[in-house]
């Protein structure tokens, strides 16, 4: 342990706590290799994307080429990387959009996951290779127009008849819903909440996209309408029933966003970084004035320590030391600090902050959404509410 005294050293304003020092070689590449695919793949055209309304589908096998489809889980084609890979790979992806994030989140945690966790091997070898290539895309159905934080109160079902499954209902909010051809959707049936696989081609099975969103505009979201769906009887998933199956799910996903929003907050900090040494008024670089420099220092701030977070929260997953209010503490912290630290970069950018121009709007509005999907902020504090007074308070 060093004993020298404290000294000024060199300290990058991109990486002020040198996190970089706490990641190991295998982890800092596939961070760097994620990060070349963002600034190649995303960066470029995501403001396009964005304002045209459309997820460019031809990125699912150019993502799934690089390992990041399913990519915690083991075999079946899947990367099998540690949990803090994979929340590394969720920042560098949610630095270029919370849309590409989201894409690669439904897919491998709420979609992949599932019939990993729960599906027959049959199940499994017939879709989880095609999902990690990204050949084949997945969608979760879980939320219903009345079902939201409650998703006990769903309304979906699914009957017996003779061998087969007959599903009826609707389900509300589905990422990818309208560029899948699967769907893992949650139905109540005589024995509990179980999972089916769909495939988006059987009959009764129809999808209408959600427009006008002002936010995720670069990521399909759609409604999934069940009218009589007939699915032979493995449609089911075999391991789990109860709410307990998709809320599983959830904190797969949720492990994600928490890495996720922190990339989000980073490309704010970032621009407004950049645009306060370089934009002058008043004959100085606005950077210069101590009102600018105490937001910069509240996002800089709020970014390193939701990274600190966020990697912490991983180590304890890759131990298997992890309780989902860990997750839920993650979530929390780093999406509304997230949302802050857009907030605070808009208004440093000025006018030049509410175009597509630059990233910070983009990234404000699309947090909006993520504050709010894979649990809202009252729902997790609810939980962790319950975690440290033992009470429930969610009725
Ligand atoms: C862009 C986008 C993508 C999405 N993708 C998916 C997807 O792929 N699959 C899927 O199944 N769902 C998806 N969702 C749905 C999302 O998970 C729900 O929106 C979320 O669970 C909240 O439900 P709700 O919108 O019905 O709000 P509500 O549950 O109606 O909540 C409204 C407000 O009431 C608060 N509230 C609710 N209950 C309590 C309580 N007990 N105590 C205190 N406050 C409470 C909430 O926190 C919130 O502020 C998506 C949503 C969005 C916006």
């Amino acid at each position: 342990m060093s004993k020298q005294p404290v000294s000024p050293r060199r300290v990058d304003p991109l990486d002020f706590l040198d996190i970089d020092s706490l990641l190991d070689p295998q982890e800092r590449l596939i961070r760097d290799t994620v990060r070349q695919f963002v600034r190649d793949r995303v960066l470029p055209d995501v403001a396009d994307w964005f304002e045209e309304g459309r997820f460019p589908k031809e990125l699912a096998p150019e993502m799934g080429e690089l390992g990041l489809l399913g990519m915690h889980l083991d075999g079946y084609g899947c990367a099998g990387t540690s949990s803090v890979e994979y929340g590394l790979a969720c920042t560098e992806l949610e630095y270029g959009d919370s849309g590409t994030r989201s894409f690669v989140s439904v897919q491998g945690s709420l979609a992949m996951f599932p019939i990993w966790a729960y599906g027959s091997e049959e199940q499994k070898q017939e879709w989880l290779p095609g999902m990690a290539a990204g050949e084949v895309i997945g969608c979760f159905g879980l939320t219903e127009p009345d079902a939201g934080s409650d998703p006990g109160s769903m309304r979906t079902t699914a009957k017996r008849d003779g061998g087969d499954w007959v599903l009826n209902g609707s389900k509300m909010w589905i990422t990818n819903g309208g560029i899948s051809d699967v769907a893992v959707v949650w139905a109540r049936t005589d024995e509990g909440v179980k999972g089916f696989i769909v495939p988006t081609g059987t009959k009764g099975y129809t999808v209408n996209d959600i427009h006008k969103k002002l936010s995720l505009r670069a990521s399909v979201t759609s409604e999934l309408v069940l009218d009589d769906v007939r699915l032979p009887g493995d449609a089911v998933l075999p391991g789990v029933t109860g709410l307990k199956g998709p809320l599983s799910c959830l904190s797969e996903a949720r492990f994600g966003i928490m890495f996720g929003a922190v990339g989000a907050a980073r490309a704010c900090y970032e621009s407004a970084l950049a645009y306060a040494i370089e934009r002058e008024q008043f004959g100085r670089p606005i950077g210069s004035f101590q009102l600018i420099q105490r937001q910069l220092v509240e996002m800089l701030v709020a970014v390193n320590r939701g990274m600190l977070v966020s990697l912490h929260i991983g180590r304890l997953k890759d131990r298997g030391d992890i309780d989902p209010a860990h997750i839920s503490f993650g979530k929390f912290d780093t999406v509304r600090t997230a949302l802050e630290v857009a907030r605070t970069a808009r208004s440093v950018l000025g006018a030049n902050g509410i175009t597509l121009e630059y990233p910070v709007i983009r990234h404000m509005n699309n947090l909006e959404s993520v504050y709010t999907y894979e649990g809202t902020n009252e729902v997790h504090t609810l939980i962790m509410g319950q975690k440290i007074t033992g009470l429930e308070a969610f009725g």
